[in-house]
């Protein structure tokens, strides 16, 4: 339960897209909003978005869009114009800043005009050429902690959208070649459990390699004796045994092909030599790590082990 509201989860089609029928049933006046990724996790876009939204105004209900996927629209489509009300920008993401390690993330919220007066306070205004804060709004749901947010992320993220400027469309249909490219050069070897068409990221499954014993963990730690950051594992839910593979725009054709070459060498010694791809990586000074033990046990303060001796 949220604010008295329940949580339900949309099915998705055979096409991986969302479920029209299923959302329908769902839709009633009770209904406040939708949240929805598109791009999907996938890496599809949802064909039938404008029908979406207008099932869910009709109804009272507003459309909020997970940002996550903007690296296959920034230049190209804006969200308003397919029914959007409200998103949030990943900018650790599309935009350029920092993602690993934790962050830090930003996500600033943007909403449609009529949102506007909701907006939690302060919100910066321009009054005769000078920004002041405002913070009299009598509809505002009110102040939310940190509202300046990670103030030197949202810098860097503006920084990088004027630096690109009209050339943002390019970035994105780069990333969307990019994915495609790999996508065609690799569909005979590894197994895609949808095949509606790829934007910025194209997802396969491990499923011709599992007959050797090989899942997608190991080809992704096999991946690093090649050199490569490995693609995501985990995601999306719907693929068991996912290779979500995103190469963005800044990958050149030249990497894409390496990581090609890589990947369909992988995919030979999954099929003549397994255990090698099992055991990687090889080549590393660490072998497999234990990634959940470090994240919910971190050690971040190194400490002298004294001798036993000492301790008495
Ligand atoms: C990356 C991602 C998230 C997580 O977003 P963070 O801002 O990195 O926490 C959530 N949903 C989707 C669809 C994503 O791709």
């Amino acid at each position: 339960m949220i604010a008295g509201y329940e949580v339900q989860n949309i099915r998705s089609d055979a096409r991986g897209q969302m479920d029209l029928e299923h959302l329908q049933t769902l839709v009633t006046e009770d209904v406040a909003a939708l949240m929805i990724t598109n791009p999907s996790t996938l890496g599809t876009f949802e064909p039938r978005i404008a029908e979406v939204s207008e099932l869910l105004h009709e109804r009272g209900a507003l459309l909020y869009m997970d940002g996550a996927n903007m690296n296959a629209l920034a230049g190209v489509a804006r969200p308003g114009d397919f029914g959007v009300d409200v998103m949030h920008l990943n900018l650790h993401k599309t935009f350029s800043t920092p993602h690993g390690g934790g962050g830090p993330g930003a996500g600033p919220v943007l909403v449609k005009k009529e949102l506007e007066a909701f907006l939690p306070v302060p919100v910066l205004v321009e009054r005769d050429g000078r920004f002041a804060l405002e913070t009299h709004r009598p509809k505002s749901i009110g102040r939310v902690r940190a509202f300046v947010g990670n103030f030197g992320v949202l810098v860097r993220a503006l920084a990088y959208t004027l630096a690109y400027g009209p050339g943002m469309r390019q970035a994105t249909e780069d990333a969307v070649v990019n994915a495609n490219y790999i996508r065609k050069l690799l569909e005979d070897v590894f197994d895609l459990p949808y095949s509606s068409p790829s934007m910025h990221e194209v997802v396969f499954s491990d499923e011709r390699q599992k007959k050797f014993g090989v899942n997608t963990m190991d080809i992704a730690k096999r991946l690093i004796d090649y050199g490569f950051h490995p693609y995501t594992t985990a995601f999306p839910l719907i693929v068991p045994g996912a290779l979500m593979i995103e190469p963005t725009e800044s990958e050149s054709k030249e990497e894409c092909d390496l990581f090609i070459d890589a990947m369909r060498s992988i995919a030979e010694e999954a099929a003549t030599q397994p255990e090698l791809v099992k055991t990687a990586p090889h080549s590393t000074r660490v072998g497999r790590l234990d990634e959940v033990g470090a994240a919910r046990r971190p050690v971040l303060r190194w400490k002298p082990k004294l001798p036993a001796k000492a301790a008495d």
